[in-house]
């Protein structure tokens, strides 16, 4: 399939062109985040052509998935897939000619500097501030443009952070909104707000790709794709006195306040492990006289009612069926190790 073939209908628009085109297929991209906008900025970008696509994603697929991740089928939740294997395989097959390299990783203060290095842009797919945070206090330092995304039940919320020219995320949110409270899933979202918001950010993506800064939004744009309300701050200028890029306090890249337990999603709990290469073979084994245990190349599910337990390759685990810290430290003591 020729270049300008697959390329035509965004050749044919002015704005991007012959040249846009040839820009965007120079530009890589990081996305940290792969759940339901995350899969749509995935497929909208490596649709239009950028060079390369970097998918960073600690979850894997399930059945709940399907209502709105639109990288995912069946077979993938039947899987249990990592979400970023999953999605890379997907964008396989619509769009051979760029290049995706998936991690299967929680984005840490330790991985940061590998994981978002030596891209021209970083958009944001994940659930969370805390992770949002660590990507702005990255980004700053590294005056890479970045696109806050997202989405709460019919509600979308966008803004595009370009380093020294306009406000950072924690100009705009000095603390997070919520809490520092970690989740994978949300509970109650529409696949149309999160479709609405990933249409934005990604062409705010396309338009730094191509060069068109001026038509960048600056502000924070917020839409209720249910009762139309609407609203549109200012995000032209930094705040004075912020942290992350006017003081350069780091924070979030020094790990502070991270914690090695968190809460994940309504009724699951992370294990932040990640110095604890776990062999699969070995791991069943042991695991077997205890429960149910199954394990891919990818991660090993051990079910111990009423818990299962995800674990991943780095020690990394996800707990379902409490959400008592406490409960999930004493079974990945007990089964894994402490
Ligand atoms: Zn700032």
């Amino acid at each position: 399939m020729s270049f300008s073939e697959r390329y035509s209908r965004q050749i044919l628009f002015p704005p991007i062109g012959q040249d846009g085109q040839e820009q965007l297929a120079k530009t890589r991209i990081a996305l940290v985040g792969c759940g339901a906008t995350g899969s749509a900025l995935a497929s909208l970008l490596s649709r239009a052509g950028i060079a390369y696509l970097r998918l960073i994603d600690r979850d894997y697929v399930e059945p709940s998935n399907l209502q709105r991740q639109v990288l995912f089928d069946e077979a993938d939740a039947a899987e249990s897939l990592p979400k970023a294997i999953a999605a890379a395989r997907k964008i396989a097959s619509f769009n051979s000619e760029i290049t995706v390299e998936p991690h299967a990783e929680d984005l840490t203060p330790d991985n940061v500097e590998d994981l978002l290095a030596d891209v021209d842009i970083i958009l944001d797919g994940t659930d969370n501030f805390e992770t949002r945070y660590l990507i702005n206090d990255y980004a700053v330092r590294e005056k890479l443009p970045w696109i806050y995304a997202a989405g709460v039940a019919s509600y979308a919320v966008t803004m595009t952070i370009l380093p020294g020219e306009t406000a950072c995320l924690a100009c705009i949110f000095p603390d997070s909104p919520r809490g520092l409270v970690d989740t994978c899933d949300t509970s109650g979202i529409l696949n149309s707000a999160v479709n609405f918001v990933a249409s934005v950010a990604a062409t705010e993506a396309m338009k730094l790709a191509v060069g068109a800064r001026d038509k960048l939004r600056r502000t924070l744009l917020s839409y209720d794709v249910w009762t139309n309300d609407y609203a549109s701050v200012k995000t032209d200028k930094p705040r004075p006195d912020c942290r992350c890029c006017q003081q350069r306090d780091f924070t979030h890249l020094a790990g502070e306040g991270r914690p090695h337990i968190s809460m994940c999603g309504r009724n699951s709990v992370q294990i932040h492990e990640r110095q604890r290469p776990i062999d699969f073979a070995d791991m069943s084994k042991r695991l077997a006289p205890h429960g149910t245990v199954k394990h891919t190349e990818f991660l090993l599910k051990f079910w111990h009612d009423p818990y299962e337990m995800t674990l991943f390759p780095d020690g990394r685990a996800i707990i379902k069926g409490t959400t008592d810290t406490a409960i999930a430290r004493s079974l990945y003591a007990r089964y894994v190790g402490s």
